[in-house]
């Protein structure tokens, strides 16, 4: 028997792939439509159930395949509704993913890296430092996981996800074959069939991969500004020091008008008190982007331990959201969801073996301030 490293993971395989394979072993290209369907539509992954598969076909996956996603190791349910998911993805390293049910639909918060390079300054992901990139098994793996926890045996599934937000941990865009893969499964008919507008990736703002993305997606892009000046923002999100908010900008607004759909920007604020949070910044945000079609997101910063921010009051929140709506802008304030179980935006941080010692330092760092304190 041949032994299960041996195998090939086929959850790890592009659509493009997957044809190849098929092709390989003298299988049509339609395998991969009835292949995706009993995987993500269906949940079954015991191919001896694939039964619109021959007996000689059904015989070679078993003997030469296996579809393999991460191990769940914990599932917590915070009292707002929202789940979060821990699952190991080997060499004692975890991930973690957030399901937010809200009316009508169903959002899913995916991770594309083992922690992240970036190190925004008010990230708990970047503060663990950086492992790897997250395979296409990976990636894929976490909207099956989701997806088949909505399935049971006595239940026929009654929802689905809806939504997709590469938004957990890491920076797609930095992990960009396997993240673009991915979403291509996401949105393909037999499988999850998420049209362009119900998958989102999430970016710091890398120009490079921002002007290759239209040439093989066309989802939806959000962009973490989060200051209106490269002052502020090189402190905040360090990648700006390469690739500054005027050039971004340029960059989006190609990306945008690559497509004939008329769709606007979503640009994500966070709001962090005193620091990118007064009038006078939102009358900034608010000339930076006055010529911009576009849509602002205000977060209000989740709190970690070793993060010396905060967030605003509620009436700083409110002041810089109707300051910037008074200006003409669609401006929303994101609920903060899951943060009883640290399942919030920017709170998620996994296991991560961090090869850039970016954790160690801090912790350094935390215990000097703590001793001279
Ligand atoms: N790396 C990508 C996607 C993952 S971060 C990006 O930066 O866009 C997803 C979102 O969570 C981003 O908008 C990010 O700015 C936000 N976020 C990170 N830390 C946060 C925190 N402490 N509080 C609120 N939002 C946070
Ligand atoms: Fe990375 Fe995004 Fe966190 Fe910045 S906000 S450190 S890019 S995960």
């Amino acid at each position: 028997m041949i032994s299960t490293s041996k195998k090939i993971n086929l959850l790890n395989l592009s659509l493009k792939e997957l044809a190849s394979f098929f092709e390989s072993i003298g299988e049509a290209s339609y395998r991969v439509d009835q292949l995706l369907k009993w995987v993500h539509q269906n949940g079954i992954e015991d191919f001896s159930k694939m039964s619109n598969f021959s007996k000689t076909l059904r015989e070679y996956l078993i003997e030469n395949c296996v579809l393999k996603s991460p191990k769940i190791s914990l599932e917590e349910a915070s009292n707002d509704g929202t789940k979060k998911w821990i699952l190991e993805v080997g060499n004692d390293e975890s991930i973690e993913m957030v399901l937010i049910p809200e009316k009508g639909r169903n959002t899913l918060c995916v991770s594309s890296q083992v922690g992240c390079v970036v190190n925004c300054s008010f990230c708990a992901t970047g503060k663990q430092g950086f492992s790897r990139n997250l395979t296409l098994s990976e990636i894929i793996g976490q909207v099956l996981i989701a997806e088949n926890s909505f399935r049971s045996i006595d239940n026929p599934k009654e929802k689905n996800i809806t939504n997709v937000v590469m938004m957990g941990m890491g920076e797609p865009l930095l992990n960009f074959d396997n993240v673009v893969n991915a979403m291509q499964i996401m949105r393909h008919h037999s499988a999850y069939n998420l049209s362009k507008r119900k998958v989102t990736l999430s970016t710091s703002g890398l120009i490079p991969e921002i002007n290759k993305l239209s040439n093989v997606t066309d989802v939806s892009l959000t962009i973490s500004l989060h200051a209106p000046n490269d002052k502020l923002r090189d402190i905040l999100v360090p990648i700006n020091k390469k690739y500054p908010i005027k050039d971004l900008l340029k960059s989006v607004k190609n990306y945008v008008d690559s497509f004939d759909d008329k769709r606007i920007t979503t640009f994500e604020y966070i709001l962090i008190d005193k620091v990118n949070d007064s009038l006078e910044i939102a009358n900034e945000l608010a000339n930076l982007l006055k010529n911009y079609p576009c849509k602002i997101n205000l977060i209000p910063f989740n709190e970690f331990s070793l993060s010396e921010y905060s967030k605003p009051s509620n009436n700083r929140l409110r002041a810089f959201k109707e300051y910037l709506v008074k200006k003409g802008f669609i401006t929303t304030i994101r609920s903060t969801r899951g943060d009883d179980i640290m399942a919030a935006c920017g709170q998620l941080v996994g296991e991560v073996k961090d090869k850039t010692k970016r954790k160690e330092r801090l912790k350094r760092q935390v215990k000097a301030l703590e001793l001279n304190a």
